[in-house]
């Protein structure tokens, strides 16, 4: 089975694809992930992309499908992906549909977590991870059973991502509701597109996805 979770910045995407991966052993495939770790590796594309990144713009569309199209030829994409950021352009979904098509692969669910714009300030300002595993955290909403030890990992060291703060948001806003946004009524034509309630609590978020994908 293969996902794409459709959103805002905040909108909990990443959170969801993680539940997702730990229940139903898919693949959470998360193209900021990837940019971030290719920034951090200091490889000619992380260099290319780390200004772009920092502004809250949207890196171009043929880096981002050519990293999705070789990424998903990968046999552990084979069992079932999640695609967590990718496309957010038109054209992405429709390179993504073409690049499919000739792998013999297609998407089954194109899943939207509706959130309104006020609560996502809130959401990526508190928002944290583990450094270790990359496990997600919220200083309200979404914090370890044991105050600085990560869940998953028992690692003590957490980081928040530069692009996180409250100027690069607003541009990041933007560059969704101008590039990503459109992606809605695309997918909506071909039928594939379900709406959950996002603002629901995060478990309640997850329990809506898993009616839609009707795994129990
Ligand atoms: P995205 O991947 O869409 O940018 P994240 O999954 O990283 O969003 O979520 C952003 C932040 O909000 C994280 O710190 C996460 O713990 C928190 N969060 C996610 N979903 C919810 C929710 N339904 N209610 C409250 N906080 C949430
Ligand atoms: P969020 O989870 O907050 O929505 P991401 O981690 O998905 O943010 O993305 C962080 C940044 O990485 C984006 O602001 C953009 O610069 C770049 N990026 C990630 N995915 C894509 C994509 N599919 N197309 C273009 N840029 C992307
Ligand atoms: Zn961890």
């Amino acid at each position: 089975m293969n996902i794409i979770l459709l959103g805002p910045p905040g909108a909990g995407k990443g959170t969801q694809a993680k539940e997702l991966e730990k229940k139903h052993g898919l693949l959470q495939l998360s193209t900021g992930d990837m940019l971030r770790e290719a920034i951090i590796s200091g490889s000619k594309l992380g260099e290319e992309v780390k200004t772009i990144m920092e502004s809250g713009a949207l890196v171009p569309d043929d880096i981002m499908i050519r990293m999705i199209s070789n990424r998903i030829e990968q046999p552990d994409s084979k069992n079932g992906f999640i695609l967590d950021g990718f496309p957010r352009t038109t054209a992405q979904a429709r390179e993504l549909d073409v690049m499919l098509e000739r792998k013999g692969m297609k998407i089954d669910f194109v899943i939207e977590l509706a959130v309104q714009y006020d609560v996502l300030t809130q959401r990526i300002s508190g928002r944290y991870n583990c450094t270790n595993c990359g496990a997600g955290y919220h200083d309200e909403f979404q914090k370890p059973f044991k105050e600085g030890i990560c869940d998953q990992c028992a690692g003590d060291q957490f980081s928040r991502r530069s692009d996180d703060k409250p100027e690069t948001v607003k541009a990041r806003l933007s560059a969704y509701e101008e590039q990503t946004a459109p992606l809605l009524p695309y997918y909506r034509k071909m039928n594939s597109l379900s709406s959950v309630n996002a603002m629901a609590e995060i478990s309640e978020v997850t329990l809506e996805i898993e009616s839609v994908i009707c795994v129990p």
